[in-house]
């Protein structure tokens, strides 16, 4: 059995995973740090993939207590209060390291001072952003920095199961797949972080990354970490409509209805009036997804089943200026977002559920940290959009500043128990003998429908049940 061994293993290479192997770094450049990705490097998870922005309180204009309860209003004020106001207070420390030390670099005003764009569910214009592709600045420029400090990489490894140490007194480590070669490898180490950034796959319309298969959570939960707010999934309310395509789901992004774009049914009706007659679409994403979902029901959807987004009135020059990344993508698809109008729907997007965390991202077993989507709590009921990627970075820098803390001087790396890892490799092989009944392709796309009629948007007990 092929091992390896490092002080701090962080599982996941998105926004939470990489701001933390940075910061553990910085803090403390003698430990061994190792990441390992399911991806390839930089190239993985959702961080990549956002879009609008993040989420931060620079302008003297703006508050943290504004941020704050913008943030707990689109939670249902059921938020973890001291984490959302952890998140409001130290994501403006985080940009401005991420700018200064790490080279990302947003979109400015005339004056220099970093542009801010409006977002759902905000008091006050706080979205940082690069265009409308901001996270391949992120996650581009912060690989850098981890190439930059030579931490190592396992990539194209997936982490199947956090094991335990002999005394199942503190977890020890994780069971990889080294999936180009389909062998397993046992890593042992002082502490682990899991951050595989959530990601609702389970749906029939989803947004996040094909890679993501809710592994962290599973890991968490089989673990027995303390979990919160399970049932919170969000839907986000502008996913593509591509008919027969894996591309079906993939956002369109809240800066659009940020700036004005309309939803219509195909009544011709701009159904966002009778639902919320003041935010109309800049209602937060559970309002607006549940209204589309209503008048989808309601046979008021277009041919394929969705509404359409319309922003053909801000101007074709204004659309293509501002959202080139959004009217490039519709493009691909024949779709012209300057022009005319999209065919959209309500797309799983969003775990707020998750890991229980404290605010330097403990988790309830020892030697056991989480950060990002991962975790719960922080965002209640509802995220808001742009607070995403700012709980990752955010909670990714505390939790590698504190992994660093809590190694100290150094700390002798546990052993795994080896009795779980010959169980769980038995359990993990299981599947390959098997020689007859359904393919696991048949039962995941079940899973997806069911998840989507049964346990979506609109929730009854009798269709719980
Ligand atoms: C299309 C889209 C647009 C978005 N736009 C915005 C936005 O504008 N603003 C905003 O605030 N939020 C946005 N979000 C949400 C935001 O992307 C997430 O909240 C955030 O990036 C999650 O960060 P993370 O570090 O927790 O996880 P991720 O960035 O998703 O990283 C997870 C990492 O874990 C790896 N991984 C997964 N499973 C395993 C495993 N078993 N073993 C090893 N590695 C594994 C993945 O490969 C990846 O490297 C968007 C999400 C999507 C899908």
């Amino acid at each position: 059995m092929e091992k390896v061994k490092a002080d701090i293993l962080i599982i996941g290479m998105g926004g939470a995973a990489q701001l933390a192997a940075l910061n553990a770094y910085d803090a403390n450049p003698d430990l061994d740090i190792l990441i390992v990705t399911k991806a390839l490097r930089g190239k993985g998870g959702c961080s990549r993939m956002v879009q609008g922005g993040f989420n931060v309180v620079l302008n003297p204009e703006d508050s943290y207590e504004k941020h704050l309860k913008d943030t707990l209003k689109g939670g249902q004020f059921i938020n973890n209060q001291e984490m959302a106001r952890t998140l409001v207070e130290e994501a403006t420390p985080t940009i401005k390291e991420m700018e200064t030390i790490y080279g990302c670099f947003f979109d400015r005003n005339p004056d220099g001072t970093i542009h801010q764009k409006p977002f759902a569910g905000q008091s006050f214009d706080r979205t940082v952003h690069k265009g409308d592709l901001t996270g391949i600045e992120i996650i581009s420029r912060t690989t850098e920095q981890i190439m930059k400090r030579n931490i190592p990489v396992l990539e194209e490894h997936r982490a199947l199961d956090l094991l335990m140490s002999p005394s199942g007194e503190r977890v020890a480590g994780a069971l990889l797949l080294d999936m180009r070669r389909g062998t397993f490898v046992v890593a042992e180490a002082s502490v682990t972080m899991v951050a595989t950034g959530g990601g609702p796959t389970h749906y029939r319309f989803c947004a996040p990354g094909p890679e993501k298969s809710l592994d962290g959570l599973g890991m968490l939960y089989r673990a027995g970490v303390r979990m919160i707010d399970m049932e919170m999934v969000q839907f986000h309310p502008t996913g593509l409509i591509v008919p027969g395509s894996v591309v079906a789901g993939s956002l369109m992004e809240e800066g659009l209805r940020g700036s004005g774009a309309y939803l219509l049914n195909a009544l011709g009706e701009r159904y966002m009036i009778r639902y919320d007659p003041e935010k109309k679409e800049r209602a937060t994403r559970d309002v607006v997804s549940r209204s589309s979902y209503l008048e989808m029901m309601a046979g008021r959807g277009f041919e394929h089943g969705g509404v359409h987004l319309v922003a053909s009135h801000l101007g074709a020059k204004f659309v293509e200026k501002n959202f080139p990344g959004m009217c490039e993508r519709c493009s691909i698809f024949s779709y012209d977002l300057a022009r005319k109008p999209v065919p959209v729907c309500p797309t799983a997007h969003y775990m707020m559920g998750g890991s229980v965390i404290d605010k330097k991202c403990y988790t309830s077993l020892e030697g056991l940290f989480c950060a990002g989507e991962d975790s719960g709590g922080t965002h209640g009921a509802n995220r808001l959009g742009g607070n995403g990627i700012a709980d990752s970075c955010v909670f990714g820098r505390l939790a590698g500043k504190a992994m660093a803390e809590y190694l100290g001087k150094g700390m002798a790396i546990p052993e795994a128990d080896g009795a779980q890892v010959k169980r769980l490799i038995a359990e993990y092989g299981k599947p390959f003998d098997r020689d007859k009944g359904p393919l696991h392709f048949e039962l995941r796309d079940r899973l997806r429908e069911l998840n989507w009629d049964k346990v979506g948007i609109v929730r009854s007990k009798k269709g719980l049940t």
